[in-house]
Formats: structure tokens, C-alpha cells, sequence
């Protein structure tokens, strides 16, 4: 998701520096329409050094963008793994979960907000989305979790698990309001406007 609040800093202090252990890889984010948002992502059974690597990848690539979550299908890998900035304020130092094969298991009342994607250019809109979600997943070492969250954090996981099952928030827009923006995506093509960074 892209940030509703600009992050503090640069990139290099994006996760807690104890948690560093490879150079700083800012990967290309992928634009809708292209195809690997929408490809069938892969459970995760491997937890050794190149999951750890593709996890810090996609954390650069998510606080220098910025954003405040990131899927691996964003960065053209379709595997079942996403990022969630977990800063909670502005103060502190950024950190982040990498939630490995996350699921929702669990969801309660609806909540409506604003949210954007860093793979959905130049739009932001209101989406409908549960109040409160328990997802169940697995962390860097393959031990499973559960985390309940609600709000703001709640609508951040339900986009970014979103994304591993091939579905963009646009995905939950009126048809009309999907047609239009397609109907501006296909203009850019035609241009090539706005330019990819
Ligand atoms: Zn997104």
C-alpha cells in the first residue's frame, strides 16, 4: 500500500539496523495491468537465507517507494509473502513484520478507508473492508503466528494478502469506477504517461 503519511528518513534506517544483514536492493515495483499481479503465488517451504534476502529486498524497496506494506507479486516474485511497516510512530525507528504465507482466518463488522497501491498508479479511493482480521502465518524461521489487528492495520493486511491471491484494490471498486481508471491506464499506454520511475 502506498503511504497516506510520508515516512521520516532514507531508506537506509528503514528497519531496526540489528536487523541488517545485506546491502541496501531497491527492486522494480511492478504497474498494473501487468500480468504477475495477477499470477497464482506459491506456498513458501524453504526458510533459509535467500527468504531472509528477498524479505529485506522488499523492505527497501516498500520504505523507499514509500509504502506501509509490500507483496512479493509487486516486485514480480509470486510466492505467498508479504511486508507490513509496523512503525508506530513517527519518532521511532521504522521496523517491519514479513508475514510468510499469511492467511485470514478469522474477520469481524466492516470498515471503510482510503487506500492506495504503489502497483495501482496515480489513484487512491474508498474501499470497504472488515473491521478486524486474525491472520495466520509464518515468520523467517518457518514457526506459525496468529496476529489480530483492527483499523488502519486491519485494512493494510487485507490489501496486501489481497495481492498474493491476485487481487488489486481497484478489484473492489464499482465496475464503473474500475472501467474509468482502466480506461486512463490505457491512455498512458498510449502516451507513455506517466513514466515508470
Ligand atoms: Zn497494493
Amino acid at each position: 500500500m502506498t503511504a497516506m503519511v510520508k515516512f521520516r528518513g532514507n531508506a537506509a534506517c528503514a528497519v531496526p539496523s540489528n536487523q541488517v544483514k545485506y546491502p541496501m536492493s531497491i527492486r522494480k515495483i511492478f504497474k498494473y495491468p501487468a500480468p504477475v499481479l495477477r499470477q497464482p503465488t506459491a506456498t513458501i517451504t524453504s526458510f533459509d537465507d535467500g527468504l531472509a534476502k528477498l524479505v529485506q529486498d522488499m523492505a527497501d524497496t516498500m520504505y523507499e517507494a514509500p509504502g506501509i506494506g509490500l507483496a512479493a507479486p509487486q516486485i514480480g516474485e509470486s510466492l505467498k509473502l508479504i511486508v507490513v511497516d509496523t512503525t508506530k510512530d513517527k519518532e521511532e525507528e521504522q521496523s517491519f513484520l514479513p508475514m510468510v504465507n499469511p492467511e485470514i482466518i478469522a474477520h469481524e463488522g466492516s470498515q471503510i478507508d482510503e487506500e492506495g497501491c504503489l502497483s495501482v498508479l496515480d489513484l487512491t479511493a474508498s474501499v470497504k473492508r472488515h473491521k478486524k482480521v486474525t491472520v495466520a502465518y509464518q515468520d523467517l524461521q518457518g514457526q506459525p503466528h496468529e496476529l489480530t489487528a483492527e483499523n488502519r492495520f486491519a485494512v493494510v493486511l487485507q490489501h496486501e494478502i489481497d495481492h498474493i491471491n491476485g487481487i488489486l484494490f481497484i478489484d473492489h471498486l464499482s465496475p464503473l469506477k474500475r472501467a474509468l481508471y482502466k480506461k486512463k491506464v490505457k491512455k498512458w499506454a498510449n502516451s507513455e504517461e506517466p513514466t515508470e520511475p
